[in-house]
């Protein structure tokens, strides 16, 4: 590894010399910390004290520049979870005078992203909240491209599907681990630290019951893109063939019990070949092969699921629950597939009877055991009917339902798919465009007064400039009319140009008049 930077790529010598008489300089984009992306300039690293650090020469530059309010409650969030507080950054500072005193530092030449994995043993994690907002950090950034190192300060090990985060550049991700093995002080040439989280879609609710995020910024067309990317980075291309329906199963907990009866119901009520894959039994990229073809998507809520972001539109994708399980509270997956423009259907299913579930009151507190807890709280749970809602993480009575196993009642499990799924074809839905129209052209009114009692308002207007390239089936505009001083206003929808209205217009009265464009709906 420590050949990896050999200093010779780089002029070691007049790097150090622009390190001490540059010393560190950073600019960031965003107000608070938790918008906040910072670009470096000769960042450091000790991997002893385990800081960066900062070092103040009389050409460094400090944007924003906070003073304390550095540390309220840090400079920016590591990881795209929002103002968690294990995932901040900081920096410590120096003068650059010190370097003199200090271990000779290791120069790190590519163009860096520094950033913390959130979650990285679980496929949701990964792909919500760290490779998602990695692409797309990427994409801001030009310099960011397949030769940027990315680098995990997170500390974990590289977990169950690194080869993921290995696909997002042509090098090799480092670990903080591994930082140690380069020497005691690292410094990053260029470096990028923090993500944006402009992608994510959901709140794992640290604050709040876990929802969907209040204000969310992305659509399918993004998700699709990156998707794409790394359909191609995994040379998996989509095959077209014929329709089938995928269960992906889950083996060591949260098990569908019947699942051969379920799998027998679904062939039957659609008509179509029906496989099965899970984590453990396929390859990644043999997963998506086949989930990016299927019709329909069935499994049981878990961090699976986050691949039914590689179904083709229109694919259902069916998201069973446990018992005692509200399907409204726990939406990571709903959110996703209603998404606009992902253009898949979406149906939850829960289990509603008690005698077809089985718990594990004996297990382990994280797998949903509840032994350890007061003998009157066991009872208490034991006894509910629904997990009331809660915050992350460690909710005994959320781990114990959500972890238990489930004999999936057929009737009510067709019936729901019966009520909500489109028929035919599900797979060909229509890819609806989302182009909006500009304003309307050179508004106009004109008034005439018939009589004392008797007036007219003419309004015209030009179409939108670009609405003479778009396709489209139907225009409509919307006009409204509000008489001056007035707190209502009438409103009307028109299919042409211009219109006379002489109803409800009065003579010598001063009016207000709006007039846009509807959203179309495009051929
Ligand atoms: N997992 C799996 N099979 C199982 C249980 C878990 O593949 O039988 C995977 C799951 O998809 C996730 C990780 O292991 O990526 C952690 O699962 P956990 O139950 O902790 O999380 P959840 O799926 O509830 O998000």
């Amino acid at each position: 590894q420590s050949q990896e930077f050999s200093q010779v790529r780089i002029d070691y010598h007049g790097a150090l010399l622009a390190l001490q008489e540059h010393g560190t300089r950073m600019v960031c984009t965003g107000k608070m910390h938790t918008d906040r992306i910072c670009r470096f300039d000769y960042l450091c690293y000790c991997t002893e004290a385990e800081e960066f650090v900062f070092f103040h020469s009389n050409a460094s530059v400090m944007l924003p520049n906070l003073g304390p309010r550095r540390f309220q409650p840090a400079l920016l969030d590591l990881s795209s979870v929002e103002d968690h507080n294990t995932q901040y950054f900081n920096f410590l500072e120096l003068p650059a005078a010190a370097l003199k005193f200090m271990p000779k530092p290791v120069f790190v030449p590519d163009v860096t992203l520094i950033l913390n994995r959130f979650n990285p043993d679980n496929l949701m994690h990964i792909f919500h909240d760290d490779l998602l907002p990695i692409y797309y950090t990427m994409q801001q950034y030009s310099d960011l491209d397949d030769e940027a190192r990315l680098v995990f300060m997170e500390g974990w090990s590289e977990g169950a599907h690194f080869d993921l985060y290995r696909l997002l550049s042509s090098k090799q991700p480092l670990l903080k681990e591994q930082l140690k093995t380069f020497g005691k002080l690292m410094c990053f040439t260029k470096s990028y630290v923090g993500l944006s989280k402009m992608t994510t879609w959901y709140q794992y609710g640290f604050v709040q019951p876990q929802g969907p995020k209040a204000n969310i910024l992305i659509s399918g067309n993004e998700i699709r893109q990156f998707a794409s990317f790394l359909m191609e980075r995994l040379n998996v291309t989509r095959e077209e063939g014929d329709d089938y329906i995928v269960v992906f199963k889950r083996t060591t907990n949260r098990l569908i019990l019947n699942e051969a009866e379920l799998l027998l119901a679904l062939a039957q009520e659609f008509q179509m070949r029906t496989v099965t894959v899970s984590l453990e039994e396929q390859s990644f990229d043999s997963i998506i092969q086949i989930i990016s073809g299927a019709t329909m998507l069935v499994s049981m809520h878990g961090a699976q699921m986050i691949t039914s972001m590689f179904l083709p539109r229109g694919a259902a994708v069916v998201e069973l629950f446990p018992y005692a399980i509200n399907p409204e509270q726990y939406t990571p997956y709903k959110t996703l597939a209603s998404l606009p423009g992902m253009d898949l259907q979406y149906v939850a299913w829960r289990n509603t009877m008690e005698e077809n579930t089985v718990t594990y009151p004996d297990r382990p507190w994280d797998q949903g055991g509840i032994v350890h807890l007061e003998k009157e709280e066991q009872e208490r749970i034991l006894a509910s009917k629904e997990v009331p809602r809660h915050l992350c993480c460690r909710n005994p009575e959320w781990l114990f339902r959500i972890y238990q196993d489930t004999t999936v009642d057929i009737a009510s499990f067709l019936d729901v798919l019966r009520e909500t799924l489109k028929k035919p074809n599900l797979k060909k839905a229509k890819v609806a465009s989302t182009v909006h129209p500009g304003r309307v052209r050179e508004p106009k009114c004109q008034t005439s007064v018939q009589a004392t009692n008797e007036a007219k308002l003419s309004v015209s207007w030009q179409i939108p400039w670009n609405l003479k390239y778009l396709k489209v089936k139907e225009v409509k505009y919307e006009v409204w009319i509000q008489e001056q001083g007035e707190n209502t206003y009438m409103p009307y929808i028109l299919p042409h140009q211009n219109y006379t209205f002489s109803e409800n217009i009065k003579p010598f009265t001063t009016y207000l008049v709006w007039c846009h464009e509807l959203r179309e709906q495009m051929a």
